[in-house]
């Protein structure tokens, strides 16, 4: 596992703050655009934003403290992920993107909600999902001009798509390579636009997709599905769909984590002598819990394993059976006698029911 802390130079301890200056400065350092010929700028910012990703979440923190794998889907898992982190510290348009050309517009992110049933939030499910966005036009497979002979080269930048250009940034003063304008970097231009989509190369449609919804997610858990989402702008890349869980509630089980916790109500004479009861299993059928001679009201049992199985991790969590002693309050005169009987047995001094004196 890659060592974050060693990546952002700070120690364990250190706090928010700490972190948050770390990876200024680094990200200012490594950053692609201050570096633009070294290819390896952007992969080292990745890891410099991936290692803070991870460290100034508290959440996510203390699962890479306790030594858990942070998988690709939790990471930048706020929606607009790296280039978020990238506004917040530099300004959205303090950089021109990654390797210095944009191009077309990218496609944007969408976000669509799964609603599932604890089972299926325990065990996983392929949920088919459909909705609204911006599709590739059938008419120019996304290319915007009418015919492939109405692309030309642009003369601005004969095609480079790039233009050298000074640039005010924080770091002062760069002369960078910039996309260039008038062909929005691609280094070509469009004659005739396609007449399906006006140019744009994209159109609104309908898009359905299969989710692979993993075992043992929760809700809140956002899964992201890279390239599935709105098309871009004359074939630039595909936005991302980010799928946000919401779990149902279930009667039978309440969810702390990867636990279960389930309530069984049993009587009195039951907590007294023991006895057996079905408890429900989250992947149906019940399992039979023996309730020993002599249970205490709010006892609880352990059955191993029969939790919620863990999200991109080995084992589930287990199945908390609360004991519910129930004190019946709808004796009969018959079951009542029997009942004073035993306590006069046993030197206890319930209170007389009032009615009863003079029903009798
Ligand atoms: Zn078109
Ligand atoms: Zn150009």
């Amino acid at each position: 596992m890659k060592d974050y802390y060693e990546i952002l130079g700070v120690s364990r301890d250190a706090d928010p703050d700490t972190i948050k200056k770390a990876f200024r400065k680094l990200a200012r350092d490594t950053h692609p655009d201050a570096n633009p010929d070294d290819p390896e700028a952007e992969a080292r910012f990745r890891e410099i934003a991936e290692a803070y990703e991870v460290l100034s979440d508290p959440q996510k923190r203390a699962r890479y403290d306790r030594g858990e794998t942070i998988g690709g889907q939790d990471l930048f898992s706020q929606f607009g992920g790296l280039e978020d982190i990238l506004n917040q510290f530099f300004g959205g348009s303090a950089f021109g993107g990654f390797g210095g050309q944009r191009g077309p517009a990218r496609g944007r992110d969408v976000a669509v909600r799964v609603d599932l049933t604890l089972a299926e939030a325990a065990f996983g499910v392929d949920r088919e999902v459909e909705f609204t966005t911006m599709i590739e036009c059938d008419t120019c497979d996304g290319v915007g001009a009418e015919k492939a002979t109405d692309v030309i080269t642009c003369s601005t930048c004969n095609g480079q798509g790039r233009v050298q250009a000074a640039r005010q940034t924080m770091l002062g003063t760069m002369m960078t390579v910039q996309e260039c304008p008038d062909c929005d970097g691609t280094g070509s231009r469009i004659k005739t636009p396609c007449p399906g989509c006006a140019g744009e190369g994209r159109l609104r449609g309908q898009r359905t997709l299969t989710v692979e919804v993993p075992p043992g997610v929760a809700t809140g858990t956002r899964l992201r599905l890279n390239g599935k989402g709105a098309a871009g702008q004359r074939s630039a890349p595909v936005g991302d769909v980010y799928v946000e869980i919401r779990v149902l509630a279930d009667e039978r089980f309440q969810r702390d984590g990867d636990d279960l916790h389930h309530r069984v109500r049993i009587g009195v004479t039951e907590a007294v002598f023991g006895t057996t009861v079905d408890v429900p299993l989250i992947e149906d059928g019940t399992e039979p819990l023996e309730i020993p001679a002599g249970t205490q009201p709010e006892t609880v049992f352990r059955i191993g394993k029969k939790g919620v199985p863990r999200l991109q991790r080995r084992g589930r969590g287990d199945l908390l059976v609360h004991v519910e002693v129930v004190i019946p309050t709808d004796l009969d005169d018959d079951q009542e006698q029997l009942l004073r009987d035993y306590a006069d047995r046993r030197g206890e001094k319930p209170a007389e029911k009032k009615k009863g004196l003079f029903r009798r």
